[in-house]
């Protein structure tokens, strides 16, 4: 069942896992992730080559630095063995050109909602690339649905503004962020129309489950003016949808 088309995505997963790692934890200092070489964050030691294998060298090193021993955290090994699942799951439930599209979509949700849970916000550059990817995706895949996986992304953004404005003219402050609107537009573009409904409804109680999740580990009190990541409930949504075809895709 392995081709050669169905290894590309996994050849490559440990790799896009490992660049987003860096791009997650880099985020907040906004260093370049491509240019710069890779540093320690305790000690400033440049990480050789042999300690940047994906997945292995975290495994060797037990997740510490090499010189100072100071913890790498577990984003890279998380990243990276996220990536891997998701590339896993794409070439075995999809046919090549889709595998790849899922794998994109997975890894750029992953990262988002790495980001989001850490600080509570999505990076546009994580974020708006999705919504002509997933135009892009709808064309390649099912050629002549481009157009409707378009008015796909107007309605899921649309949506989410008037919800977004609805709630603001209630209770006088923001409900959702702008984020949550771009990640709409991307579920729209990427599932079609059809699929908002059921996407806003599952989105919502995995939402729901983060929140009691979030509570549960003493991290947040509930009470209005919470604010809690959205991004990961409802990239997990749309990436499940595309993959296992939930989502309507005409
Ligand atoms: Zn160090």
């Amino acid at each position: 069942m392995l081709d050669a088309q169905s290894l590309g995505p996994l050849v490559l997963a440990p790799v896009a896992g490992s660049f987003l790692g860096v791009v997650v934890q880099r985020f907040p200092s906004g260093s370049p992730t491509s240019s710069a070489r890779s540093c320690c964050e305790s000690c400033g030691a440049v990480i050789a080559w042999y300690d940047l294998i994906p997945v292995v060298s975290w495994l060797m090193l037990k997740g510490r630095c090499r010189r100072c021993a100071a913890s790498i955290g577990l984003v890279p090994i998380g990243m990276e063995l996220g990536a891997v699942l998701i590339a896993l799951t794409c070439v075995a439930l999809l046919p090549p050109a889709a595998a790849w599209f899922g794998c994109l979509l997975g890894w750029l949700l992953l990262a988002a909602s790495a980001v989001d849970a850490t600080h509570l916000v999505v990076p546009d550059k994580l974020s708006v690339p999705l919504v002509p990817l997933g135009i892009l995706a709808a064309e390649v895949v099912a050629p002549g649905t481009g157009w409707l996986h378009a008015a796909g992304a107007v309605a899921g953004g649309g949506l989410f503004w008037a919800l977004g404005r609805a709630y603001r003219g209630l209770r006088g402050q923001d409900g959702l962020g702008d984020a949550d609107i771009i990640l709409a537009a991307a579920a729209g573009a990427w599932l079609g129309p059809a699929a908002l409904p059921a996407v806003i409804l599952l989105a919502a109680l995995a939402g729901i489950g983060t929140l009691a999740c979030t509570v549960a580990a003493g991290r947040a009190t509930i009470g209005w003016g919470s604010r809690i990541p959205f991004a990961p409930a409802l990239g997990l949504v749309t990436w499940i949808l595309f993959v296992t075809k939930l989502g309507p895709m005409p």
